[in-house]
């Protein structure tokens, strides 16, 4: 697997595959075996036509990646943003392999997305190019096969149109996408799952580290799905959140911001910006806020080696995808900062959409404290089980829960007989 030369700024698949790299060196996984988890399995790059509302047609690049399905069903989120290409899709395909692996669900690793800003399309406009993107991907879909869910910029209705879509030519298959509506089949819980599995994550490293959650200050980069839902159940835990950021910027309360509040401004407004009983703060004087807890959940690489020295948090709770370097993550490591890694700290999602598959394969329901307890159990194992990796082999917890993964896919390839 290709890496950047020391000192050049990484691509998102190069900084995936240094990770990957660090862990298989730790394994002593063999040549052919780390070639084949190196790579991705299948990548497809697909035209998608738009028909807009005014008649003209507007031409846009769509991607689904399988990186690896020894483990079960590829599994992975579909995106829609400007800056989608083929490098940060394979990137986040193989990201999805680990992290499906990290907490033992039985899914391999994909990804999709279309490079496209949906803010520019009308509601119509953004339902067919999702059931164009979904008739192009859909031979290499399947709820055995390969099993879509939301990232960023998609969510329960685009889910909707996807499982619509693919229902038009097999038939009724809800479990052939995840983080759909309650009303098709969703599960109760999912929507919360990723900003909630974040704060269960950063309470088991709180407490390793020996920190009262009720005097920790922590600060949430990012207010959609992930970072609103951190705000509120990490609020509800009695964490002290100080602040939040969106795109256009933060708010900031010392005394600890009235987070219940802020999601109903947010509601209105479409932003956290303007919050009464709040400063605001720039995305950049966020990330430099002396909290015991950063949690950045919005874009990859928000933490890099340009702006690293300016953190004066105690831990790094990973709830973006890729959102710190891999040469920040070492100048952070060095500091004694404690990085929790994305594989790690943002899997709520993914294993409540193994609960919904579960679910939905079962044609049965499960109350959302039966789904809030299975997640808590779940994540808290593998937390414990990489904590214990990373003391006993004096590594990092990024390292130890690379290793765990990687060292789970290498042991079904080989059973399976890839390698
Ligand atoms: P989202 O589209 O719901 O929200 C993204 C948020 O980030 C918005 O508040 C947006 O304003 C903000 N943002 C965008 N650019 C920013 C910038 N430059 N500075 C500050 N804020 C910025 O997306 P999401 O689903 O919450 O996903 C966020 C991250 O979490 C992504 O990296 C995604 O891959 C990852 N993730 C999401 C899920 C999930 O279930 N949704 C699961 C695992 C990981």
């Amino acid at each position: 697997m290709a890496e950047a030369p020391d000192g050049e700024e990484m691509t998102p698949f190069q900084a995936v595959s240094h990770f990957f790299n660090r862990a298989a060196d730790l394994i002593q996984l063999p040549g052919s075996t780390r070639e084949v988890l190196g790579r991705s399995y299948r990548e497809l790059t697909v035209q998608v036509v738009v028909l807009k509302d005014n008649g003209d047609h507007e031409v846009l690049t769509g991607y689904r990646i399988q990186h690896n399905g020894a483990r079960g069903p590829y599994k992975g989120g579909i995106r829609f943003h400007p800056e989608v290409d083929a490098d940060e899709v394979r990137s986040l395909a193989a990201l999805m392999t680990w992290k499906t692996a990290v907490v033992d669900v039985p899914f391999g690793g994909a990804k999709g997305g279309i490079q496209v800003d949906p803010r520019t399309l009308s509601l119509t406009e953004l339902e067919r190019m999702t059931r164009v993107y979904t008739n192009l991907i859909s031979q290499f879909l399947g709820s055995h096969r390969d099993i879509p869910a939301p990232d960023v910029n998609t969510n329960a209705q685009v889910m909707a149109w996807i499982m619509d879509e693919y229902g038009k030519r097999h038939g009724y298959t809800p479990e052939i996408v995840t983080g759909k509506p309650i009303a098709l089949g969703g599960s109760y819980g999912r929507d919360a799952a990723t900003g909630r599995g974040t704060v269960i994550v950063m309470n088991e490293a709180v407490e390793h580290m020996g920190l009262d959650p009720t005097t920790c200050r922590v600060a949430i980069q990012g207010f959609g799905n992930v970072g609103s839902w951190a705000a509120r159940v990490a609020h509800e835990k009695g964490y002290r959140v100080i602040a939040v950021s969106d795109s256009e910027g933060g708010v900031l309360n010392e005394a600890g911001l009235d987070i219940p509040k802020l999601v109903a401004h947010h509601t209105e407004t479409g932003f956290v910006g303007g919050f009464p009983t709040a400063q605001a703060i720039t995305n950049a004087e966020l990330l430099a806020l002396p909290v015991d807890v950063l949690l950045p959940a919005a874009m990859g690489r928000a933490i890099h080696c340009g702006n690293v020295e300016t953190l004066q948090c105690r831990m790094v709770v990973e709830g973006a995808n890729n959102p710190v370097t891999p040469g920040a993550d070492k100048i952070l490591n060095q500091r004694g900062v404690v990085v929790v890694p994305d594989i790690l700290a943002n899997a709520g999602g993914v294993i409540v959409s193994y609960f919904e598959w579960t679910q939905n394969i079962q044609q049965f329901r499960w109350d959302e404290v039966d789904v809030n307890q299975r997640l808590t159990r779940k994540l808290v194992e593998a937390y414990d089980r990489v904590a214990t990796f990373a003391r006993l082999q004096n590594v990092s917890l990024r390292e130890a829960a690379f290793a765990i993964a990687v060292q789970r896919v290498a042991e079904t390839a080989h059973l399976r007989g890839y390698i």
